[in-house]
């Protein structure tokens, strides 16, 4: 029996630092692998053949030889999921979503998938392989009860391509005792956190530093939602790294009320642990209680990330605005609260209601829902909320401005000060090599300070910690971060003038490689996609390499000279890899639509 499993193409979003992969870090790809897929591969029968691939890194196979195919996803993946479901539907395939997204809204894939894996994969994955080599799968396979994480098995590392990864994940722990409003863990996951023991985690990472890895993220939802368990894997963490010579840097997510535990800070400092991902969402209180998010209420939480960063540990954080008690005095209090908290990272996203949420149903209950936008997008300048002190126009636009101007050099600099000022050097070795840090710093220079002009040079300058050197690689990191997130705003945040602009645009790019593919006599129709904003090319024939190089050409000049992305239709399978290799390394900014292949 052949498994193909695959992780569709992400929607790019400030997640993706695609300007990050474009210009510095190759050849790394991309951010984070589909440890879950490598979870499910592991609990295939040992007899299976299975094969993952992760379309955020390598094209999808066409005409692959396989019985099943898997296509897992998260909201955010759920259109590019259904159209490579559909696709491989249609050519005989038999198909099965799962994913965070499948779990949620399992009816959502009926036209699409043969069988749907709707929770935790760990006892449903082996009743539904049992179930197909018998000839009998089920439509819905759903977790009702509860998963012990000591079944889960070692994930297929081997099976992935660890080298274009950023950051490697793990998982040590599923659930989070916290009941903040708009969070759908804890409505797959549940609010008791269950855990794997520490020696589990242990094999994961001999697994890994066999792979030669060094950086490795703790995906849980909050890896001190217990924090006895938690305790007792730092220390075992602690151990592992004294034997191995601080091999890993790691980093994961944790609530805020880390910073009340003195012990367990110093636990994940002596642990190798560099930053923390942490959902601050507001500084307004008010805004805080209303979406039950206590944990964060009651304390000054500058002093507490002044706190975490004395502990070597940066911290990224995510934010909501529009939630009912923000006006639009809210953007400028979130404004001045990033500013001065030194967070580079800060995700600030507009509050959205994903299904089955308690939020979702209260704002249901209220009318408050709007019905003609993507609920399981959260990553565009909309949203299926409808504010209830604001007017919607106006708050997209406020959101807007809020960007731009933390994204300004002035801002981004103001900001690695401010965190510095306060930020004790981790514990650990580098993460890369000398000459790779080399390599990366001298990127640095040519594609993001040279070209800002004598401005963002003074600005480099001035928030470099000259007295503090072993600190000027975490200030060139936040620039590198600061930087990814500005080019995703220029080209994402448009105003309707820009808009306007930016079509006018892809109309002259439109005629201009019509005409050229004209006189080298390929096929191929060229289309504005106004709704995407980007260029549909459907290529009709491919005769030769030649036609290949010169159209890879002339899409690679397409993409560096305009902010938008493009969709390729590609009808002739023979070609169709030589291309699709020859255009790697865009991320999220090309993808292959499936009805042409
Ligand atoms: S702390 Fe995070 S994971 Fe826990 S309920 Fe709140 S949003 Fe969800």
């Amino acid at each position: 029996m052949r498994v193909l499993l695959i992780n569709p193409q992400f929607p790019e979003s400030f997640w993706s630092f695609q300007w990050a992969f474009e210009k510095i870090l190759p050849p790394k790809r991309t951010v984070n692998p589909p440890l879950g897929l490598a979870t499910v591969a592991a609990l295939c029968p040992p007899d299976w053949e299975v094969q993952i691939v992760d379309e955020n890194v390598e094209p999808i196979p066409p005409e692959p030889r396989a019985d099943i195919v898997g296509v897992c996803g998260m909201g955010v993946q759920y259109r590019r999921q259904k159209e490579l479901l559909a696709y491989y539907r249609s050519r005989g395939y038999y198909t099965v979503a799962g994913g965070s997204f499948a779990s949620l809204c399992p009816e959502r894939y009926a036209d699409v998938a043969d069988t749907v894996v709707a929770g935790e994969a760990e006892y449903i994955w082996p009743a539904f392989c049992e179930d197909f080599r018998k000839g009998r799968p089920h439509p819905l396979y759903r977790e009702t009860g509860i998963v012990r994480l000591e079944d889960s098995p070692t994930p297929r590392f081997d099976l992935l391509r660890l080298d274009r990864y950023q950051t490697v994940t793990l998982q040590f722990s599923r659930g989070c005792p916290y009941q903040c409003e708009f969070c759908d863990i804890i409505v797959m996951f549940g609010r008791k956190p269950r855990t794997k023991s520490p020696q589990q985690i242990g094999r994961e990472l001999d697994l890994l530093r066999k792979a030669g890895v060094r950086n490795v993220f703790f995906v849980d939802d909050n890896l001190i939602g217990h924090k006895a368990k938690a305790k007792e894997l730092l220390r075992y963490l602690i151990d592992y790294q004294r034997r191995h010579r601080y091999r890993f840097q790691f980093g994961t997510e944790a609530s805020l009320n880390l910073a009340q535990d003195d012990e367990l800070l110093a636990l994940f400092r002596a642990a190798g642990f560099q930053w923390v991902f942490i959902g601050i969402e507001s500084p307004d209180e008010e805004s805080l209680k209303e979406t039950k998010k206590y944990q964060n209420v009651g304390q000054d939480i500058l002093s507490s990330l002044r706190k975490i960063y004395a502990h070597g540990l940066e911290v990224y954080a995510g934010f909501i605005v529009g939630f009912d008690h923000d006006t639009e005095r809210t953007f400028d209090l979130q404004y001045r609260f990033i500013r001065e908290s030194g967070i580079q990272a800060a995700m600030i996203g507009l509050l959205t209601a994903v299904p089955r949420t308690p939020l979702y149903e209260r704002l249901r209950r209220e009318g408050r829902l709007r019905p003609d936008v993507d609920d399981s997008d959260n990553t565009k300048l909309s949203t299926n909320v409808v504010p209830l002190r604001m007017d919607y126009r106006v708050m997209i636009e406020k959101y807007r401005e809020l960007y731009i101007r933390l994204l300004e050099d002035e801002n981004i600099a103001y900001r690695i000060r401010q965190r510095l000022r306060h930020m004790r050097r981790p514990v650990g070795g580098r993460p890369e090599s000398l000459g790779r840090q080399c390599l990366l710093f001298l990127r640095f220079l040519r594609h993001g300070v040279i070209p800002g002009g004598p401005r963002r040079w003074w600005h480099v300058l001035r928030s470099l910690p000259w007295t503090r050197p072993r600190q000027v690689p975490q200030a060139i990191q936040d620039w590198i971060v600061g930087l990814s997130m500005r080019d995703y705003v220029r080209r994402h945040f448009h105003t309707e003038a820009q808009t306007h602009t930016l079509l006018q645009q892809l109309q002259a790019w439109r005629d201009r490689i019509m005409e050229t593919a004209r006189r080298w006599g390929a096929d191929l129709r060229v289309e504005v996609d106004s709704e995407v904003r980007a260029l549909r090319i459907t290529l009709r024939s491919l005769q030769n390499r030649r036609q290949v190089v010169r159209l890879s050409r002339q899409i690679r000049r397409f993409l560096k000279e305009t902010p938008a992305s493009l969709v390729l239709q590609l009808p002739d399978v023979g070609f169709m890899p030589h291309l699709l290799r020859r255009l790697e390394g865009w991320g999220g900014r090309i993808t292959v639509d499936p009805s042409g292949l």
